[in-house]
């Protein structure tokens, strides 16, 4: 089943509105299994929607369409919809009575009442957060759903009534479980899987590279949840198997998220010190909801004397090895853990630029340090890009090393036991 969508609207074609309807309904056939091959901006002249109908209703089963549903004379989607179906436009009595309780003890324009006459045999969508009602037509094969423009008319429009519509005419079903990694780039991830992903045909596996982390979907087809579900189990257990490590959570988990959760759930709480990220790791972890059961203090130190006074760096560390380094960066989330009584330290400390690199200790060189009840890791990050980039990745990295010791503190807990 092919399916187009087609933006009604002359301010979208100017661009002095973003089509967010279409990223919505494009995202939502992607999720239903509907091939999606075009989509159409048109403005609102009745010649050239009329055009766009049917160069589309060449190509695909299905029309989706927004906009252009309002009272006024250039609101002529749904007669145009209905005029390429050969339908005549009747007055539809419960949407009129939808609308008059509506406009109760309001005026109302008679102009409005042009909203509720729909194509004569159209399912009729309600419309419960504005006065336009939407509509499918269908007749020889061919489908058109009409949806009004405002995405907060459109969006429950379309999960309320054209989702399980469409849901019908598929045949069958498609499942995905997005597999979130963190800590590896998106070819080594997909090195260790490269056959796997060549031999999977259902489910299939699709690797997608996301700021600071990558993903993994895999996407199953069958007749119904629970099939394509058994279909996913041994693919997402063979990843599992070669990548877990990395795999931080699924589907709509964060790096976050995923470290919030398991501090919260281990009574672990958490102090800062950065210098080059400036609290972002900080205000990163203080996201979560929550947060205060386990975050107890950010400490942002961006000189060396701020470093010696607030997190205990020695001035001798400071001046043998610089506030770039390993040691400084160790003696930072030692310093943060301690002097606010935290069970984990995490620090970061580097060379964000553009300025200031040398030949020894460039843009872009981080050092980023994790301690768990006083026993520090450090990491040496050689990153690239903008100042912001940098920051951004430096932040990033420090969240995955706190997880993965997270992770070690729970191994080496199991053994002594
Ligand atoms: P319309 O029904 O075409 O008069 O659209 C009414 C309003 O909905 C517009 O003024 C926009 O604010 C919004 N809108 C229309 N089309 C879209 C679209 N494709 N994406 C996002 N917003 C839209
Ligand atoms: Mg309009």
């Amino acid at each position: 089943m092919k399916a187009e969508i087609i933006a009604v609207g002359t301010e979208l074609l100017l661009g002095d509105i973003l089509n967010t309807n279409a990223r919505f309904i494009a995202r939502q056939l992607a999720e239903l299994g509907i091939t999606l091959q075009y989509q159409t901006v048109v403005g609102d002249n009745e010649q050239r929607l009329s055009e766009a109908l049917d160069i589309a209703f060449n190509r695909a089963d299905i029309i989706i369409t927004s906009g252009g549903l309002g009272p006024t004379d250039d609101d002529i989607t749904k007669e145009t919809a209905a005029k390429y179906f050969n339908k005549e436009m009747v007055l539809d009595e419960r949407s009129r009575d939808r609308l008059l309780t509506y406009f109760k003890g309001r005026n109302m324009s008679p102009t409005n009442m042009k909203q509720v006459y729909m194509p004569k045999g159209a399912i009729v969508l309600d419309n419960d957060n504005g006065t336009a009602p939407g509509c499918i037509i269908t007749d020889k094969g061919k489908t058109i759903a009409v949806l009004p423009g405002p995405p907060s008319e459109l969006v429950p429009m379309f999960e309320n009534g054209v989702r399980s519509y469409l849901e019908k005419q598929q045949e069958f079903t498609l499942v995905s479980k997005v597999l979130h990694l963190s800590g590896i780039g998106e070819s080594a991830a997909a090195e260790q899987i490269r056959e796997l992903m060549q031999k999977s045909s259902n489910p299939t596996i699709a690797p997608y590279a996301k700021t600071n982390e990558m993903v993994f979907r895999i996407t199953a087809r069958g007749k119904d949840k629970e099939e394509c579900q058994a279909l996913i189990k041994p693919v997402a257990d063979e990843i599992y198997s070669r990548l877990g490590q990395f795999i931080y959570g699924e589907d709509d988990e964060t790096l976050v998220s995923a470290v919030m959760k398991r501090l919260i759930e281990k009574g672990l709480t958490v102090a800062s010190a950065e210098s080059c990220t400036g609290g972002m790791v900080a205000s990163r972890l203080i996201d979560y909801p929550g947060a205060s059961a386990v975050f107890m203090t950010g400490f942002v130190t961006y000189t060396n004397e701020s470093k010696a006074k607030f997190l205990g760096v020695s001035e001798d560390t400071l001046e043998k090895y610089g506030a770039v380094s390993p040691q400084t960066a160790e003696e930072m989330c030692i310093g943060a853990a301690e002097r606010s009584g935290a069970d984990i330290g995490i620090s970061t400390t580097g060379i964000a630029g553009p300025g200031g690199g040398t030949a020894e200790k460039p843009v872009g060189l981080v050092y980023i340090g994790v301690s768990v009840k006083g026993k520090a890791v450090t990491k040496k990050l050689q990153l690239s890009g903008s100042r912001n980039k940098i920051r951004n990745a430096a932040a990033a990295a420090a969240i995955e090393l706190l997880r993965q010791q997270i992770i070690q503190e729970d191994k080496n807990g199991k053994s002594k036991n």
